[in-house]
């Protein structure tokens, strides 16, 4: 019931927690007050007690002295003494009973054997005992008026400030989670429009809070990311329409030509047909593969070889390409690193980065390839002083069908899968790659495989 009762928020909790905590500090507090001010009232008691006995000898002395007789004496005595709860028994020195003054309680029965206390005191008078006078205190008071009185003034007071501190904690706990949700309703809000696809919302106020500063964060890179990607994805069908665009149309058009009579049906027509069909599958192929990369179904064929002569043979089998653009290649080749790897797959992933380089760099360029061994990888890097990448692109070359800007402005006819699978490839070899690029100077990719020592 009184859970249904209390709203399932962040602002009652806190409200009712700080409520709670400060109830039972007070609770704890104003017991601790009143077991002290009665403690020390039993002590307080007992002094003043001892005091008013000697006060009622000196009385009964000075009375004495002036009066000069006890029936005197206590008639002028005996109103004030009844009405303060004490009784007096004076005996003379020889031990008769002179003088005796019930007090009010114990006339009236009142009297509570328990808490009476008797003292007996000398009565002097001129520095002369006289007489002995027994004082009890009949006790029915522990506390006289006063006492109680201020025990009640306390505990009125720890009432009113309890109220008051209630009222105090409920207005500083409103504050308190207000301040604390209000950043967690923007984030909550925030993050409701990305789900509708609002990919350009962000969260604006930036609170101090730790927590909630890596919260605001971690939405706000969300949002981020899913711009990008949302970006990524139209981009990356329109790049799939465009790329089987492009060969379908021309088989379309020479195939066309063939069937009108137009074009003889040569074994160079027919092979030049092939060579785009193959590109068509290759391509299909690389989705595929880059696919299986996704659902982590990319099969991995590991076992020991040795890469520096994979390496040296791949560039043997390349070298044409570079002549060609009359490009410089400068080897830089450590003998005998062995890894334990994929080496088809290893070696699709260096062909990418060697008509990488050789692609975008212009005629009579340098490329670079280096291997060696550092700590426990083998360390490959191609670098070249072609086109580069702008800081722009830089972040996305590894995207499924991401051709930088200046690429696609110059047909260099890649279809931008190459460092997607590169990637993946490394990934599953437990390796990185890395590129630095600047602009119209040059690019290097540097790969990081396991060593197999
Ligand atoms: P594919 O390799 O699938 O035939 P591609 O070479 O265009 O096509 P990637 O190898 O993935 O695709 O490269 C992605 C993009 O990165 C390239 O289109 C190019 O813009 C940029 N890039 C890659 N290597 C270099 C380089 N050495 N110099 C300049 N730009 C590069
Ligand atoms: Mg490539």
């Amino acid at each position: 019931m009184v859970k249904k009762m209390i709203k399932n928020d962040i602002r009652t909790k806190t409200a009712a927690s700080f409520i709670s905590i400060a109830l039972l500090s007070i609770v704890v507090f104003s017991i601790t007050i009143n077991i002290l001010i009665i403690n020390n009232f039993g002590i307080y008691i007992k002094q003043s007690a001892n005091a008013e006995f000697d006060n009622i000898a000196t009385l009964i002395a000075e009375t004495y002295k002036e009066t000069g007789n006890w029936d005197d004496t206590s008639s002028r005595i005996a109103h004030s003494l009844m009405m303060s709860g004490y009784g007096i028994v004076v005996r003379d020195l020889k031990g008769n009973e002179v003088m005796k003054i019930a007090s009010m309680f114990s006339m009236m029965g009142l009297a509570n054997n328990s808490k009476t206390s008797t003292k007996t005191l000398p009565v002097v008078v001129d520095g002369k005992k006289v007489a002995y006078v027994d004082i009890t205190y009949t006790g029915t008071m522990p506390m006289n008026k006063l006492d109680y009185k201020f025990l009640y003034d306390v505990n009125k007071y720890i009432a009113l400030i309890t109220i008051l501190t209630i009222a105090l904690v409920f207005i500083i706990s409103l504050y308190v989670s207000k301040y604390l949700t209000k950043p967690i309703l923007n984030i909550a809000k925030v993050a409701s429009k990305l789900e509708n696809g609002d990919y350009d919302v962000r969260v604006e106020d930036i609170p101090k809070e730790e927590e909630l500063l890596t919260l605001t964060a971690a939405i706000n890179h969300l949002g981020a990311s899913l711009k990008s990607q949302g970006m990524l994805r139209v981009q990356m069908t329109q790049n799939i329409a465009h790329e089987l665009r492009t060969p379908l149309s021309t088989l379309k058009s020479h195939l066309e030509a063939i069937i009108d009579g137009v074009w003889e049906p040569s074994k160079e027509r027919i092979e030049s047909l092939y060579e785009e069909v193959v590109r068509l599958s290759n391509l299909i192929n690389d989705i595929e593969l880059l696919n299986k990369i996704e659902i982590d179904n990319l099969k991995i064929n590991k076992a020991r070889f040795n890469l520096s002569e994979l390496i040296k043979i791949l560039l043997i089998n390349y070298e044409s390409i570079f002549v060609n653009k009359n490009q410089h290649l400068e080897k830089n080749i450590e003998d005998d690193i062995f890894v334990n790897a994929d080496k088809d797959r290893l070696s699709e992933v260096l062909i990418n980065l060697l008509t990488n380089a050789n692609k975008y760099t212009g005629e009579g360029g340098n490329i670079k390839v280096r291997l060696y061994s550092e700590g426990q990888y083998a360390v490959i890097t191609v670098s070249d002083n072609g086109i580069g990448i702008s800081k722009e692109d830089l972040p996305f070359i590894y995207e499924r069908f991401y051709r930088s800007e200046k690429s696609r402005s110059r047909d260099y006819g890649g279809s931008g899968l190459g460092l997607s699978i590169a990637k993946a490839i490394i990934k599953a070899h437990n390796g990185t790659i890395n590129v630095e690029s600047i602009l119209n100077e040059g690019t290097k990719f540097t790969v990081k495989l396991p060593l197999d020592l």
